[in-house]
């Protein structure tokens, strides 16, 4: 493994940390204060994304991406993760599953949505089945050539915007070694649909103006022509295209970790009190060498895991002690931030509050660390027959 990055790769960390540091940072108050990002900055925003010709940077070139492997994927949303997500969105990133697209699907959904033209949405989550996903209850029943969808998913990110949502849906059952088991089919489901609505979600304590929507399907008559990948093998396209999302929170909580440490580095060496610089309190001083420790452990495993994914090799544990470890150190880097600036950690003139309020979703969504314990764990004991 080259711990070293290409020139390129140098260059690629320097155009998002220059973009996060000019054109997100100074709205970060504004969408903190509102919970809304205006329209007419997200609009700015993915223009400016879209000349630098990032957007869409984790689709391969021939479907007009930027063609970045994982590994240097993997340091653009090291550098997004500083900043604010309700804006970094806009840095468009379409779901890796639309790769899934096949005939006429890749001029209706993938080609816009990696050229900006059409936004996605991801639903796969229902309020009585989270972890448990093969639970869910929407279903799309088979009627002549058509399906019919029903149900409810939650949770639904930045659907508010979005223009066609990759919904997951019962499709039959079928019985396995393990029971009885649900066949699910991804859809392609357009705004609009009759029977398909898109409502306000909850208000979240993490991400303010980063929106999350439930959205009701009723007898939502859906075409064959929208299955994304063949019938009862959603969960096939997910785990060929999805595998990499829980390494961008991996990298994500790096990011963010390291903002908030070298916002309190600095903080502990020139605040005074007693006399002297906090930081010359051993009681200061080791938590900075803790906190430093834990990013760059994080950072390691992240980059590692990206490394072994752009290689073939097997990852999915890698990646999951990754986003395990990373989710779980941005909790402690920030509360120890927070403790360092003392008071004023907690005010909104500072953004230290706000990483430590961010931080805690990242446990959450995509798989929460108890799913990421279990997927690692299972990975050990497989070998054993265990
Ligand atoms: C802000 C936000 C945005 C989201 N965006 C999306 C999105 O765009 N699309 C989408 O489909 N989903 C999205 N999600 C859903 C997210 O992936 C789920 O919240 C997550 O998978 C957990 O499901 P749950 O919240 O229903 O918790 P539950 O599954 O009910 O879990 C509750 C608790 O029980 C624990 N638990 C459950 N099962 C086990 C087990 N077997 N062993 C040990 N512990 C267990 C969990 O770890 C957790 O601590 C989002 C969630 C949030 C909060």
């Amino acid at each position: 493994m080259n711990f070293g990055l290409s020139n390129e790769q140098e260059m690629v960390v320097k155009t998002v940390r220059d973009f996060v540091e000019i054109e997100i940072y100074p709205h970060e108050n504004l969408v903190e204060r509102t919970g809304e990002v205006p329209p007419e900055l997200g609009a700015e925003l993915k223009r400016k994304c879209i000349e630098l010709g990032f957007y869409a940077c984790n689709f391969p070139e021939e479907v007009g991406g930027a063609g970045l492997d994982p590994v240097t994927f993997t340091l653009v949303e090291r550098e997004l993760g500083r900043g604010s997500m309700g804006l970094t969105v806009f840095f468009g990133r379409p779901s890796g599953i639309l790769m899934a697209c096949e005939g006429e699907q890749r001029e209706r959904y993938l080609l816009p949505a990696v050229r900006g033209e059409k936004v996605d949405a991801l639903a796969i989550t229902e309020p009585d089945a989270g972890s448990d996903m093969r639970g869910m209850k929407c279903s799309a029943r088979k009627d002549g050539s058509d399906f019919v969808l029903n149900g409810t998913k939650h949770f639904i990110s930045h659907a508010d915007v979005a223009d066609f949502v990759i919904v997951f849906a019962a499709t039959g059952e079928e019985e396995t070694s393990k029971g009885t088991k649900k066949k699910i089919t991804a859809f392609l489901v357009d705004r609009g649909t009759p029977g398909f609505e898109i409502k306000k979600g909850y208000d979240s304590l993490s991400h303010r103006g980063y929106n999350n929507c439930i959205l009701t399907f009723t007898d939502c008559r859906l075409p064959q022509s929208q299955v994304l990948g063949e019938v009862h093998r959603g969960f096939d396209i997910a785990n060929e295209w999805l595998t990499g999302t829980r390494l961008t929170v991996a990298a994500t909580c790096v990011g963010r970790a390291r903002r908030a440490f070298e916002m309190a580095l600095p903080y502990a060496a020139e605040r005074q009190q007693f006399g002297r610089p906090i930081g010359a309190n051993q009681g200061v001083s080791f938590k900075l060498a803790d906190m430093i420790t834990e990013i760059d452990a994080a950072d390691l495993l992240t980059m590692s895991a990206a490394w072994r994914l752009a290689n073939g090799m097997p990852s999915t544990r890698e990646i999951a002690s990754a986003k395990l470890y990373a989710s779980e150190m941005l909790a402690r880097v920030t509360d120890e931030a927070i403790q360092i600036f003392g008071g004023m950690g907690l005010m909104d003139d500072l953004p230290i509050g706000r990483f430590w309020r961010d931080a805690r979703v990242e446990r959450i969504w995509d798989g929460t660390s108890e799913i990421q314990r279990h997927i690692i764990s299972r990975d050990l004991l497989r070998p054993y027959g265990a």
